[in-house]
């Protein structure tokens, strides 16, 4: 049995200290691969050495996440792209709309969305997709792009049932983490009719830990709570959930 953390943060500093030990407990609660999604050149670099260290685990994304569309977003893309033709990353991520913390900048991160999820098409990778208070603008942006060649994932979904449906109708997958553990989120009604072959597994850590860690640091290892809430979700065994999601995701990033 095998999983993937599709979205993580371990490169932050948040794991400065004992990045290691959380990459050994993830190996041990069967997490085998750990996908990172960027968030700007301030911690480009962190990243790129992560996925170097444990090249066997982590796999890098590259991007602008659309909290980080500020007056320099040009320069910012300018970067990610240059990295995006030096080699290739695993998806075009984590880019999309955020407009939970601030709107001032929310043509920018319209124009800095758009411009990405072109480049995903050009690169012939996936786009992994911050939908935060955003959901609905988000699925306008993609089904504007969907030619039949974009594929990506609603990373941490937190959308209702009639969401998810036209996410998996415009051929892309729901991202599931922790917040299908917390009470009352509702997100168990929204993807009771999805079937499994939509979903793929993530952390976002060290945020959303799911119960019964909610609060706290999030980790990789932590997988586990996700993948038996949603075995219980969907009424089938965790090995399913594991083969299942795994494959997806490997379809998904072509690993
Ligand atoms: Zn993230």
């Amino acid at each position: 049995m095998k999983f993937i953390d599709t979205h993580s943060h371990i490169y932050l500093p948040e794991f400065n200290n004992d990045r290691n030990s959380i990459i050994y407990f993830a190996e041990k609660e069967s997490v085998s691969k750990i996908f990172l999604p960027a968030i700007d050149a301030a911690t480009h670099e962190q990243m790129l050495e992560t996925e170097i260290e444990y090249p066997e685990v982590c796999v890098a994304m590259m991007g602008l996440h659309p909290c980080s569309v500020k007056e320099n977003y040009l320069d910012e893309l300018k970067i990610a792209r240059h990295y995006l033709e030096k080699r290739r990353f695993i998806a075009v991520g984590e880019i999309g709309l955020d407009f939970y913390w601030d709107k001032t900048f929310t043509a920018e991160q319209y124009k800095a969305f758009h411009e990405q999820v072109e480049w995903a098409k050009h690169f012939d990778i996936p786009v992994v997709i911050h939908s935060r208070n955003s959901t609905d603008e988000c699925i306008d942006v993609v089904k504007e792009h969907q030619n039949g060649k974009l594929k990506g994932v609603f990373h941490c979904f937190s959308g209702n049932a009639e969401q998810a449906k036209k996410i998996i109708e415009l051929d892309l997958y729901l991202g599931i983490g922790g917040v299908l553990t917390f009470k009352n989120s509702g997100l168990d009604k929204a993807i009771e009719d999805i079937d499994l072959s939509h979903l793929v597994l993530e952390t976002d850590a060290p945020y959303l830990a799911p119960v019964p860690f909610r609060g706290k640091r999030n980790e990789p290892s932590y997988l586990k709570y996700v993948v038996q809430k949603l075995a219980e979700v969907k009424s089938v065994t965790v090995e399913e959930v594991a083969a299942v999601t795994t494959a997806n995701a490997e379809n998904l990033f072509g690993c």
